[in-house]
């Protein structure tokens, strides 16, 4: 089996990568192949894992992801730096089981008339403005449904839901749904503006888009990556008919990573 090993840059992570690249060299069954893997092992954060699913989105529905997290339990890591070893037997039997997540499309429409862009994200995608107050009609299905000003907008993934959307009062949503979440982030709400104040979780038959007023400090976000160089007409969202493929191994309930991210030692108090 081809594997890829894609680390972050700290100490810790370089170490694991080494042991790593040595114990599948040893294998008679595994190979290292950077260019064509059939599983990418993510070593670092979850930052490294949404790295590590951009540099090989054209692969996306090919290969399976494993991520190692050297520093805390992660959302997307399932194995401690000290399971390198447990990893690679457990690679050498595979038999191809995995768990898969859904995935948000993004397609980007330019004022300037150029070919549209198209993208997805692993987290979430946000709308914002780098400087004064973001405003922008929001559409479901095509249906005007209210007129934002504020921050800007989050449109994340159930995965993605703990992360950037969590911070901005989102709700957090089990992987197991097929859904995307829009949350707001510090909208204006007063007796002349007015949005829905709330998170809006929408299913697999709709779309949201977002034409915000065109502004040259509009900026959008594809999880750590960020589109701004081009006036933007409109972003419609909708869940992708892609999705990532974890390898699984073993099983982290999520409720659990949810519970040992953001509560931990507190439980028993
Ligand atoms: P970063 O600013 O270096 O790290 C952002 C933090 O978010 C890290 O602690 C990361 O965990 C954590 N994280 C990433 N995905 C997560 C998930 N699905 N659930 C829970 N936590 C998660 O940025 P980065 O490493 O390049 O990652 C980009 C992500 O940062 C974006 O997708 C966005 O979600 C998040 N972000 C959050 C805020 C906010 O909360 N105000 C603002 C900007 C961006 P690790 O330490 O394990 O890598």
């Amino acid at each position: 089996m081809r594997i890829a090993i894609y680390g972050n840059d700290n100490k810790m992570s370089s170490q694991v990568a080494s042991k790593l690249s040595e114990l599948i060299n040893k294998s008679n069954v595994l190979e290292l192949d950077e260019l064509n893997p059939e599983v990418v092992i993510s070593v670092g954060g979850d930052g490294t894992l949404l790295s590590a699913f951009h540099h090989y989105d054209d692969l996306m529905e090919k290969v399976r992801y494993v991520g190692i997290h050297t520093g805390h339990l992660g959302f997307y890591t399932d194995w401690r730096d000290n399971e390198v070893k447990q990893l690679v037997a457990s690679l050498e039997h595979d038999n191809g089981q995995s768990v898969s997540y859904p995935l948000l499309s993004i397609e980007i429409k330019y004022s300037d008339g150029g070919r549209p862009d198209y993208m997805v994200a692993l987290n979430e995608s946000t709308v914002k403005k780098l400087f004064g107050t973001m405003v922008a009609k929001v559409y479901i299905k095509d249906q005007l449904f209210e007129s934002f000003r504020g921050d800007g907008l989050c449109i994340s993934t159930p995965t993605g839901s703990t992360a950037y959307n969590k911070s901005v009062g989102g709700a957090i949503i089990s992987p197991e749904f097929n859904a995307v979440q829009v949350a707001e982030m510090a909208s204006i709400n007063n007796r002349v503006f007015r949005t829905i104040g709330s998170p809006i979780i929408i299913p697999p038959t709709e779309s949201i888009t977002i034409v915000p007023k065109v502004s040259l400090h509009n900026v959008l976000t594809c999880d750590q990556l960020l589109v701004m160089d081009r006036p933007i007409e409109s972003i419609t969202y909708r869940i992708s008919k892609r999705r990532i493929y974890f390898a699984k191994y073993r099983h982290t309930n999520f409720w659990k990573r949810v519970s040992n991210s953001f509560i931990g030692s507190s439980i028993n108090d």
